[in-house]
């Protein structure tokens, strides 16, 4: 089969390689689409910070795939799943403390039975949602993106009639925006600098977006005169996380959902965060959102086919990880 390989330091191999064997307790699919995550994007620069460990696998967790052996009744050949990712060892402290998600030995486990970049792929059985018959293969690859932010706005608890304002214009905000409205927002604001983005959200149902560089978020809606209840950081640069605590109205939460890489500071002052009672909070992953998320897919009550802008077919997809700016979100189908 064919699959990309991961040597780290930007190092990516599209190789020819055995289609692997099924162990018992695995299940071996045929990999329909696997969506490309933002940070999956670092694997194409040569200083992405990846581990030894990380070297020669296959990269890939939003896995859309259809059974092709498995040893479970529920699970027959032919069945279509989407693959929740999450592996937990049970053993670590996160897991011990119902933090599943947390787990510190699911890299080791990623190593061990590889992603999603390939023809094949070998999951384990819990890991698979059978998907609805009318749900699209294309539509499906966005659940675990979707489980992810469902998460994150938990974590912030988004209460009916509250301001609600979105850093940034990627898949994951274009997410949020719909989140926030299922979530009774009152009003959603998205901030971004790129047009054809910002369109794409009030499409979505956003209300209003703004390039700050041009105007002051605040300042460019009387409903946003005191600040947000809630604010989404969806942005690498660190000055988001400063703009989302000013941007704040009081008891306001921020999110940060995408961040600087690790080792860069944000400044914050914390005089703002007592005087607000302002919380600051991280989400990553998804405990248990991810048939929430495939429901919601399928109802359509979140949209998802606007999002993918690009698919891609494996000899294209290294090309692809070099160029995050030209699409949204990017879907492999190994068959495309
Ligand atoms: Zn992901
Ligand atoms: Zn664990």
């Amino acid at each position: 089969m064919k699959a990309i390989l991961n040597y780290g330091a930007g190092d990516l191999r599209l190789e020819s390689i055995p289609v692997p064997q099924a162990q018992d307790d695995q299940v071996l699919l045929k990999v329909l689409a696997c969506g490309i995550c933002g940070g999956e994007y670092k694997l194409a620069k040569a200083s992405n910070g990846a581990t030894p460990a990380a070297a020669g696998i296959i990269p890939g967790h939003e896995i859309i795939g259809e059974v092709v052996q498995s040893a479970t009744d529920t699970l027959p050949a032919g069945t279509r799943v989407a693959v929740s990712p999450n592996y937990s060892c049970g053993l670590c402290e996160a897991c011990r403390t119902g933090h599943l998600y947390l787990c510190v030995n699911r890299p080791k486990r990623t190593a061990e039975i590889g992603g999603g970049y390939a023809d094949y792929a070998l999951v384990y059985p819990g890991q698979c949602y059978a998907l609805p018959d009318d749900l699209e293969t294309l539509d499906a690859a966005i659940t675990e993106t979707l489980a992810c932010c469902l998460h994150g706005v938990e974590k912030v608890n988004i209460q009916p009639g509250e301001r609600v304002l979105i850093i940034g214009a990627g898949a994951n905000a274009q997410l949020f925006v719909q989140i926030a409205r299922i979530r009774g927002a009152s009003f959603v604001m998205v901030v971004d600098n790129l047009k054809d983005r910002t369109e794409m959200a009030l499409s979505l149902g956003a209300d209003m977006a703004v390039d700050a560089a041009e105007q002051d978020p605040l300042a460019a809606s009387p409903l946003l005169s005191n600040g947000a209840d809630v604010v989404i950081v969806n942005r690498g640069r660190p000055e988001a996380v400063t703009d989302a605590v000013n941007w704040c109205a009081s008891s306001g939460r921020v999110l940060c959902y995408g961040v600087p890489p690790a080792g860069i500071p944000a400044p914050i002052e914390p005089h703002l965060l007592w005087k607000k009672e302002v919380s600051v909070v991280g989400s990553r992953s998804y405990g248990t959102s991810f048939g929430a998320s495939l429901a919601l897919i399928a109802s359509g009550r979140i949209q998802v086919r606007p999002i993918i802008t690009r698919v891609v077919a494996l000899d294209e997809t290294i090309d692809a990880l070099r160029t995050p700016q030209a699409s949204i979100k990017t879907v492999i189908v190994p068959s495309a």
